[in-house]
Protein backbone atom coordinates (compact mmCIF):
# COMPACT_ATOMS: atom_id res chain seq x y z
CA UNK A 1 0.00 0.00 0.00
CA UNK A 2 1.03 3.45 -0.57
CA UNK A 3 1.89 5.59 2.55
CA UNK A 4 0.64 4.20 6.23
CA UNK A 5 -3.03 4.57 6.22
CA UNK A 6 -4.76 4.89 9.46
CA UNK A 7 -7.74 6.19 8.49
CA UNK A 8 -10.24 3.14 8.32
CA UNK A 9 -13.08 5.01 10.08
CA UNK A 10 -13.52 7.02 6.93
CA UNK A 11 -12.88 3.80 4.43
CA UNK A 12 -11.08 0.52 5.21
CA UNK A 13 -9.11 -1.31 1.74
CA UNK A 14 -11.75 -3.76 0.56
CA UNK A 15 -10.73 -7.96 1.66
CA UNK A 16 -9.81 -10.15 -0.97
CA UNK A 17 -12.61 -12.09 -0.22
CA UNK A 18 -15.15 -9.53 -0.50
CA UNK A 19 -13.58 -8.51 -3.92
CA UNK A 20 -14.09 -12.52 -4.96
CA UNK A 21 -17.38 -12.63 -3.90
CA UNK A 22 -18.43 -9.44 -6.11
CA UNK A 23 -16.38 -10.98 -9.23
CA UNK A 24 -18.08 -13.99 -9.20
CA UNK A 25 -21.42 -12.73 -8.57
CA UNK A 26 -21.52 -9.90 -11.15
CA UNK A 27 -20.17 -12.77 -13.70
CA UNK A 28 -22.87 -15.46 -12.49
CA UNK A 29 -25.28 -13.50 -11.25
CA UNK A 30 -25.53 -10.34 -12.99
CA UNK A 31 -29.49 -10.85 -13.78
CA UNK A 32 -32.18 -8.17 -11.93
CA UNK A 33 -33.39 -10.50 -8.72
CA UNK A 34 -36.78 -8.95 -9.75
CA UNK A 35 -37.20 -10.49 -12.41
CA UNK A 36 -39.08 -14.55 -12.72
CA UNK A 37 -37.22 -15.87 -15.36
CA UNK A 38 -33.94 -18.56 -14.21
CA UNK A 39 -31.43 -15.38 -14.53
CA UNK A 40 -32.87 -13.36 -12.23
CA UNK A 41 -33.98 -15.81 -9.89
CA UNK A 42 -30.53 -17.15 -10.28
CA UNK A 43 -29.55 -13.18 -8.54
CA UNK A 44 -32.00 -13.57 -6.27
CA UNK A 45 -30.90 -16.46 -4.62
CA UNK A 46 -27.42 -14.72 -4.01
CA UNK A 47 -29.30 -11.84 -2.71
CA UNK A 48 -31.20 -14.04 -0.20
CA UNK A 49 -28.06 -16.13 0.81
CA UNK A 50 -26.56 -12.48 1.38
CA UNK A 51 -29.53 -11.88 3.96
CA UNK A 52 -29.25 -14.92 5.73
CA UNK A 53 -25.64 -13.94 6.34
CA UNK A 54 -26.13 -10.83 7.59
CA UNK A 55 -29.35 -11.63 9.85
CA UNK A 56 -27.01 -14.32 11.07
CA UNK A 57 -24.12 -12.43 12.73
CA UNK A 58 -26.32 -9.65 13.71
CA UNK A 59 -28.61 -11.54 15.37
CA UNK A 60 -31.88 -10.81 13.16
CA UNK A 61 -33.68 -12.84 10.95
CA UNK A 62 -33.50 -12.51 7.23
CA UNK A 63 -36.46 -10.49 6.63
CA UNK A 64 -35.38 -8.15 9.30
CA UNK A 65 -32.43 -6.74 6.89
CA UNK A 66 -33.37 -4.43 3.84
CA UNK A 67 -30.37 -3.38 1.73
CA UNK A 68 -29.36 0.44 0.81
CA UNK A 69 -26.84 2.42 -0.81
CA UNK A 70 -25.69 2.53 2.88
CA UNK A 71 -25.54 4.23 6.15
CA UNK A 72 -26.85 7.87 4.94
CA UNK A 73 -29.29 6.53 3.71
CA UNK A 74 -30.44 3.62 6.45
CA UNK A 75 -30.17 6.51 8.83
CA UNK A 76 -32.53 8.85 6.39
CA UNK A 77 -34.82 6.32 6.05
CA UNK A 78 -34.90 5.05 9.69
CA UNK A 79 -35.89 8.14 11.19
CA UNK A 80 -38.20 9.52 8.09
CA UNK A 81 -39.52 6.42 7.64
CA UNK A 82 -40.29 5.45 11.09
CA UNK A 83 -41.55 9.26 12.08
CA UNK A 84 -43.96 9.30 9.25
CA UNK A 85 -45.13 5.61 10.29
CA UNK A 86 -46.36 6.99 13.63
CA UNK A 87 -47.42 10.48 12.37
CA UNK A 88 -45.08 13.88 12.80
CA UNK A 89 -47.27 15.57 14.82
CA UNK A 90 -47.52 12.44 17.59
CA UNK A 91 -43.36 11.99 18.06
CA UNK A 92 -40.67 13.41 19.20
CA UNK A 93 -36.64 12.71 18.07
CA UNK A 94 -34.13 12.79 20.37
CA UNK A 95 -31.20 12.11 19.19
CA UNK A 96 -27.38 14.07 20.01
CA UNK A 97 -24.69 16.59 18.84
CA UNK A 98 -21.40 13.82 18.09
CA UNK A 99 -24.01 12.27 15.60
CA UNK A 100 -22.97 11.56 12.22
CA UNK A 101 -24.34 14.29 9.61
CA UNK A 102 -27.01 12.25 8.49
CA UNK A 103 -28.53 11.54 11.08
CA UNK A 104 -27.92 15.04 13.23
CA UNK A 105 -28.74 16.82 9.40
CA UNK A 106 -32.16 14.90 9.53
CA UNK A 107 -33.14 15.92 13.18
CA UNK A 108 -32.11 19.67 11.85
CA UNK A 109 -33.99 19.37 8.89
CA UNK A 110 -37.09 17.81 10.84
CA UNK A 111 -37.26 20.16 13.61
CA UNK A 112 -39.46 22.99 11.79
CA UNK A 113 -41.97 19.84 11.33
CA UNK A 114 -42.46 18.48 14.15
CA UNK A 115 -43.73 19.10 18.04
CA UNK A 116 -40.11 18.50 19.68
CA UNK A 117 -36.67 17.33 18.51
CA UNK A 118 -34.24 17.19 21.00
CA UNK A 119 -30.53 17.09 20.09
CA UNK A 120 -29.10 16.03 23.83
CA UNK A 121 -25.58 17.48 24.47
CA UNK A 122 -21.96 15.25 25.44
CA UNK A 123 -19.56 16.23 28.37
CA UNK A 124 -15.82 17.28 27.20
CA UNK A 125 -15.25 13.28 27.03
CA UNK A 126 -18.03 12.68 24.35
CA UNK A 127 -20.26 11.15 27.08
CA UNK A 128 -24.13 11.46 26.61
CA UNK A 129 -25.93 13.76 28.97
CA UNK A 130 -29.63 12.48 29.05
CA UNK A 131 -31.91 13.89 31.75
CA UNK A 132 -33.89 11.27 33.40
CA UNK A 133 -37.42 12.22 32.35
CA UNK A 134 -36.23 13.58 28.57
CA UNK A 135 -38.32 10.68 26.93
CA UNK A 136 -41.80 11.99 28.78
CA UNK A 137 -42.99 14.76 26.77
CA UNK A 138 -46.93 15.74 26.34
CA UNK A 139 -47.51 12.10 25.47
CA UNK A 140 -45.23 12.33 22.27
CA UNK A 141 -43.80 8.88 20.91
CA UNK A 142 -40.04 9.24 21.76
CA UNK A 143 -38.28 7.81 18.58
CA UNK A 144 -34.43 8.00 20.03
CA UNK A 145 -31.71 7.69 17.60
CA UNK A 146 -28.57 7.10 19.12
CA UNK A 147 -24.98 5.76 17.82
CA UNK A 148 -22.88 3.39 18.63
CA UNK A 149 -19.69 4.04 17.79
CA UNK A 150 -18.73 7.60 17.48
CA UNK A 151 -16.55 7.65 14.15
CA UNK A 152 -14.33 10.42 15.44
CA UNK A 153 -13.26 9.92 18.74
CA UNK A 154 -14.29 6.08 19.12
CA UNK A 155 -16.54 7.07 22.37
CA UNK A 156 -19.26 4.43 22.78
CA UNK A 157 -22.56 4.94 23.72
CA UNK A 158 -24.73 2.20 26.48
CA UNK A 159 -26.92 1.32 23.84
CA UNK A 160 -28.44 -1.24 25.83
CA UNK A 161 -29.60 0.95 28.67
CA UNK A 162 -30.67 3.49 26.13
CA UNK A 163 -33.01 1.09 24.23
CA UNK A 164 -34.40 0.10 27.92
CA UNK A 165 -35.46 3.63 28.58
CA UNK A 166 -36.19 4.63 25.29
CA UNK A 167 -39.06 1.17 25.69
CA UNK A 168 -40.01 2.25 28.75
CA UNK A 169 -41.27 5.69 27.66
CA UNK A 170 -43.05 3.64 25.13
CA UNK A 171 -40.66 4.47 22.10
CA UNK A 172 -38.56 2.93 19.27
CA UNK A 173 -34.97 3.14 19.24
CA UNK A 174 -32.54 3.60 16.23
CA UNK A 175 -28.87 3.23 16.46
CA UNK A 176 -26.52 3.96 13.89
CA UNK A 177 -23.35 1.39 14.14
CA UNK A 178 -21.41 2.06 11.59
CA UNK A 179 -18.23 1.96 13.65
CA UNK A 180 -19.06 -0.99 15.11
CA UNK A 181 -20.56 -3.82 12.86
CA UNK A 182 -17.80 -6.03 12.08
CA UNK A 183 -15.44 -4.46 14.56
CA UNK A 184 -16.97 -5.41 17.76
CA UNK A 185 -20.46 -7.80 18.75
CA UNK A 186 -23.53 -6.10 17.72
CA UNK A 187 -26.07 -8.28 18.10
CA UNK A 188 -29.81 -6.93 17.95
CA UNK A 189 -31.64 -9.20 19.91
CA UNK A 190 -29.37 -8.83 23.19
CA UNK A 191 -29.33 -5.09 22.99
CA UNK A 192 -32.93 -4.07 22.18
CA UNK A 193 -32.20 -2.12 18.99
CA UNK A 194 -35.41 -1.98 16.78
CA UNK A 195 -33.19 -0.74 13.75
CA UNK A 196 -29.70 -0.62 13.30
CA UNK A 197 -27.84 1.07 9.69
CA UNK A 198 -24.89 -0.12 8.59
CA UNK A 199 -21.70 0.23 5.92
CA UNK A 200 -20.10 -2.22 3.87
CA UNK A 201 -17.35 -0.16 3.12
CA UNK A 202 -16.44 0.23 6.97
CA UNK A 203 -15.98 -3.21 7.24
CA UNK A 204 -13.82 -4.33 4.14
CA UNK A 205 -16.40 -3.94 1.65
CA UNK A 206 -17.17 -2.35 -0.92
CA UNK A 207 -18.71 1.66 -1.63
CA UNK A 208 -22.36 2.28 -1.70
CA UNK A 209 -23.91 -0.65 0.18
CA UNK A 210 -25.11 -0.68 3.40
CA UNK A 211 -28.06 -2.53 5.32
CA UNK A 212 -30.93 -1.51 7.71
CA UNK A 213 -32.56 -3.87 10.15
CA UNK A 214 -35.58 -3.39 11.11
CA UNK A 215 -36.89 -5.08 14.29
CA UNK A 216 -40.18 -7.24 12.80
CA UNK A 217 -43.22 -5.09 13.63
CA UNK A 218 -41.35 -1.95 13.76
CA UNK A 219 -43.97 0.69 12.04
CA UNK A 220 -41.63 2.12 9.05
CA UNK A 221 -42.90 3.88 5.71
CA UNK A 222 -41.22 4.22 2.56
CA UNK A 223 -39.71 7.88 2.32
CA UNK A 224 -38.85 6.77 -1.45
CA UNK A 225 -41.50 5.98 -4.20
CA UNK A 226 -40.59 3.36 -6.96
CA UNK A 227 -40.99 -0.62 -7.01
CA UNK A 228 -41.48 -3.19 -5.00
CA UNK A 229 -37.94 -4.09 -3.94
CA UNK A 230 -37.34 -4.74 -0.58
CA UNK A 231 -40.83 -5.09 0.62
CA UNK A 232 -41.67 -1.27 -0.87
CA UNK A 233 -39.31 0.24 1.59
CA UNK A 234 -36.20 0.63 -0.17
CA UNK A 235 -37.26 0.59 -4.47
CA UNK A 236 -35.02 0.55 -7.32
CA UNK A 237 -33.05 -2.47 -8.65
CA UNK A 238 -31.28 -4.07 -6.04
CA UNK A 239 -27.17 -3.90 -6.91
CA UNK A 240 -26.27 -8.20 -5.89
CA UNK A 241 -23.06 -8.30 -6.80
CA UNK A 242 -22.32 -5.39 -3.65
CA UNK A 243 -24.39 -7.17 -1.15
CA UNK A 244 -22.68 -10.09 -1.56
CA UNK A 245 -19.57 -9.01 -1.89
CA UNK A 246 -20.92 -6.91 1.87
CA UNK A 247 -22.22 -10.48 3.24
CA UNK A 248 -18.79 -11.95 2.36
CA UNK A 249 -16.68 -8.88 4.02
CA UNK A 250 -19.07 -9.25 6.88
CA UNK A 251 -18.60 -12.56 7.55
CA UNK A 252 -14.75 -12.67 7.00
CA UNK A 253 -14.72 -9.77 9.59
CA UNK A 254 -17.00 -11.87 12.27
CA UNK A 255 -14.81 -14.72 11.82
CA UNK A 256 -11.71 -13.00 12.97
CA UNK A 257 -13.07 -10.67 15.20
CA UNK A 258 -11.98 -11.37 18.60
CA UNK A 259 -8.30 -11.35 17.24
CA UNK A 260 -8.36 -8.09 15.21
CA UNK A 261 -10.40 -6.01 18.20
CA UNK A 262 -7.72 -7.02 20.83
CA UNK A 263 -4.78 -6.60 18.15
CA UNK A 264 -6.47 -3.42 17.19
CA UNK A 265 -6.60 -2.46 21.12
CA UNK A 266 -2.71 -2.95 21.02
CA UNK A 267 -1.94 -0.72 18.19
CA UNK A 268 -3.98 1.67 19.91
CA UNK A 269 -2.21 1.10 22.87
CA UNK A 270 1.14 1.08 21.47
CA UNK A 271 0.57 4.36 19.47
CA UNK A 272 -1.28 6.67 22.76
CA UNK A 273 2.32 4.84 24.36
CA UNK A 274 4.60 6.55 21.94
CA UNK A 275 3.30 9.76 21.81
CA UNK A 276 2.09 10.49 25.57
CA UNK A 277 5.50 12.16 26.91
CA UNK A 278 5.61 14.03 23.62
CA UNK A 279 4.46 17.92 24.18
CA UNK A 280 1.26 19.11 24.32
CA UNK A 281 -1.13 16.58 23.48
CA UNK A 282 -4.92 16.05 24.54
CA UNK A 283 -6.67 12.79 23.69
CA UNK A 284 -10.30 13.41 23.32
CA UNK A 285 -12.43 10.35 24.53
CA UNK A 286 -10.21 8.17 26.83
CA UNK A 287 -10.93 5.07 28.55
CA UNK A 288 -12.75 1.39 28.65
CA UNK A 289 -15.58 2.50 26.90
CA UNK A 290 -14.12 3.14 23.67
CA UNK A 291 -13.83 1.50 20.41
CA UNK A 292 -10.62 0.08 19.99
CA UNK A 293 -10.42 1.15 16.66
CA UNK A 294 -9.96 4.85 17.11
CA UNK A 295 -7.61 7.19 18.60
CA UNK A 296 -8.56 10.88 18.91
CA UNK A 297 -5.20 13.14 19.41
CA UNK A 298 -5.32 16.99 19.79
CA UNK A 299 -2.26 18.64 18.98
CA UNK A 300 -1.13 21.58 21.16
CA UNK A 301 -0.97 25.11 19.31
CA UNK A 302 -0.81 23.80 15.84
CA UNK A 303 -3.65 24.03 13.20
CA UNK A 304 -5.03 20.94 11.59
CA UNK A 305 -4.89 21.33 7.90
CA UNK A 306 -1.04 22.21 7.96
CA UNK A 307 -0.47 19.32 10.68
CA UNK A 308 -2.45 17.12 8.28
CA UNK A 309 -0.38 18.39 4.78
CA UNK A 310 2.52 17.59 6.93
CA UNK A 311 1.93 14.30 8.14
CA UNK A 312 0.66 12.84 4.47
CA UNK A 313 3.63 14.12 3.05
CA UNK A 314 5.81 12.49 5.22
CA UNK A 315 3.56 9.49 4.24
CA UNK A 316 1.08 9.38 7.18
CA UNK A 317 -3.10 8.94 5.75
CA UNK A 318 -5.01 10.17 8.54
CA UNK A 319 -7.58 13.06 9.01
CA UNK A 320 -8.60 15.23 11.35
CA UNK A 321 -12.28 14.25 11.76
CA UNK A 322 -15.16 12.50 9.54
CA UNK A 323 -14.53 12.16 5.76
CA UNK A 324 -17.79 13.74 5.38
CA UNK A 325 -16.73 17.21 6.92
CA UNK A 326 -12.79 16.81 6.40
CA UNK A 327 -13.18 18.36 3.14
CA UNK A 328 -13.66 21.98 5.06
CA UNK A 329 -11.18 21.51 7.45
CA UNK A 330 -12.91 23.04 9.72
CA UNK A 331 -13.07 21.93 13.47
CA UNK A 332 -15.79 19.30 13.69
CA UNK A 333 -19.11 19.63 15.42
CA UNK A 334 -17.89 16.45 17.63
CA UNK A 335 -14.84 18.23 18.78
CA UNK A 336 -16.94 21.29 19.40
CA UNK A 337 -19.46 19.82 21.15
CA UNK A 338 -16.98 18.25 23.57
CA UNK A 339 -15.33 22.16 24.01
CA UNK A 340 -12.21 20.42 22.83
CA UNK A 341 -11.03 22.98 20.26
CA UNK A 342 -9.26 24.73 22.97
CA UNK A 343 -6.45 21.73 22.62
CA UNK A 344 -5.71 22.59 19.25
CA UNK A 345 -5.54 20.60 15.68
CA UNK A 346 -7.28 16.81 16.47
CA UNK A 347 -6.59 14.03 14.05
CA UNK A 348 -7.84 10.97 14.04
CA UNK A 349 -5.87 7.60 13.71
CA UNK A 350 -8.04 4.48 12.70
CA UNK A 351 -6.79 1.16 12.76
CA UNK A 352 -8.24 -2.27 11.06
CA UNK A 353 -7.66 -5.65 11.38
CA UNK A 354 -4.89 -5.44 8.54
CA UNK A 355 -2.72 -2.19 10.46
CA UNK A 356 0.41 -3.93 11.73
CA UNK A 357 2.53 -3.13 14.48
CA UNK A 358 5.33 -2.02 12.08
CA UNK A 359 3.20 0.87 10.43
CA UNK A 360 1.99 2.15 14.25
CA UNK A 361 5.46 2.56 15.14
CA UNK A 362 6.68 4.55 11.62
CA UNK A 363 3.39 6.37 12.60
CA UNK A 364 4.24 7.54 15.75
CA UNK A 365 7.64 8.37 14.81
CA UNK A 366 6.36 10.62 12.02
CA UNK A 367 4.16 12.54 14.15
CA UNK A 368 6.81 12.95 16.56
CA UNK A 369 9.02 14.64 13.81
CA UNK A 370 6.29 16.52 11.77
CA UNK A 371 5.20 17.93 15.04
CA UNK A 372 8.50 18.95 16.38
CA UNK A 373 9.53 20.50 13.11
CA UNK A 374 6.34 22.71 13.21
N1 LIG B 1 -22.55 7.01 10.25
C1 LIG B 1 -21.29 6.96 10.67
C2 LIG B 1 -21.02 6.86 12.15
C3 LIG B 1 -20.24 6.99 9.76
O1 LIG B 1 -18.97 6.96 10.19
C4 LIG B 1 -20.54 7.08 8.37
C5 LIG B 1 -19.43 7.15 7.34
N2 LIG B 1 -18.57 8.21 7.52
C6 LIG B 1 -21.89 7.12 7.99
C7 LIG B 1 -22.86 7.08 8.95
C8 LIG B 1 -22.28 7.21 6.53
O2 LIG B 1 -22.04 6.00 5.91
P1 LIG B 1 -22.05 5.85 4.32
O3 LIG B 1 -20.68 6.22 3.87
O4 LIG B 1 -22.34 4.42 4.08
O5 LIG B 1 -23.11 6.72 3.79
Amino acid sequence: MDGIYLDNAATTPISEKSVEAMTECMRECWGNPSSLHMTGQKAAAKLEEARDIIASVIGATPDEILFTSGATESNNLAIRGLIKSLGKEKTMLVTQETEHPSVRETALALSSEMPEVLILPVDDEGRLCMPDDCLFRDSLIPVVSIMHTNNETGRLFPVKELCEKTHEAGGYYHCDAVQAVGKMPVNVSELGIDMMSASAHKFHGPKGTGFLYVRRGTPLKNVTFGGEQERRLRPGTVDVPSIFGMAAALKEACEGMEEAALKMKHLKELLLKMLADFGDIHVNAFGEDTSPAVLNISFGGLSPDMLLYALDSEGLRVSAGSACSAGSLEVSHVIKAMGAEKYGAPIRFSFSSSTTEEEVIRAAEIVRNVVSRL
